[in-house]
């Protein structure tokens, strides 16, 4: 069976930067998403098309197809008081923010003055080429429901 529109695809993978340093892997069993419903980077759903059980693949993505190139206007100062007054802010730390669609965002700190926090909202892998390292390791038609609901159940996948 090929990869194509509403199937579920298990993978192990390894994400890494351009400097080889391991960003992100499966782990604990494979990764499993619906294909064709945006649960993955486009840059490496479209190269998942296709294929099949067994298929392993070295795809380049990069930030364009990925979390996007970097955008300075998200870096911006805002009150210090938006931040709880009993936590110590420091450089690097992340907090979650409503972004403005009303999405939930990931903001770093990149300093902290007495009043102002300077922030960062870029995804932390914006502006990053992306390697992956996949093997496909299980394809297999979708459910009706998983369909309609845009992603996968049962092991791996949602539980509801
Ligand atoms: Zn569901």
């Amino acid at each position: 069976m090929k990869i194509a529109d509403n199937h579920v695809v298990s993978l192990n993978y390894t994400l890494t930067d351009n400097d080889g340093e391991v960003i992100d892997q499966s782990q604990d069993g494979s990764f499993v998403y619906l294909h064709g419903a945006n649960n993955i980077i486009s840059g490496l759903e479209k190269e998942l098309t296709g294929r099949a059980v067994g298929d392993q693949l070295q795809v380049k993505v990069p930030p364009a197809e990925g979390y996007g190139d970097r955008d300075e206007a998200l870096v911006e100062e805002v009150p210090r008081d938006m931040f709880p007054a009993d936590q110590e802010i420091t450089p690097g730390m992340m907090f979650h923010a409503q972004g403005p669609n009303g999405e939930m965002i990931t903001v770093t700190v990149l300093g902290a003055g007495d009043s102002t926090v300077k922030i960062d909202a870029n995804h932390a892998l914006a502006g990053v080429e992306l390697n992956f390292d996949v093997e496909v390791m299980e394809v297999r038609e979708a459910e009706q429901v998983e369909i309609e609901h845009g992603h996968v159940h049962g092991p791996g996948g949602h539980d509801h």
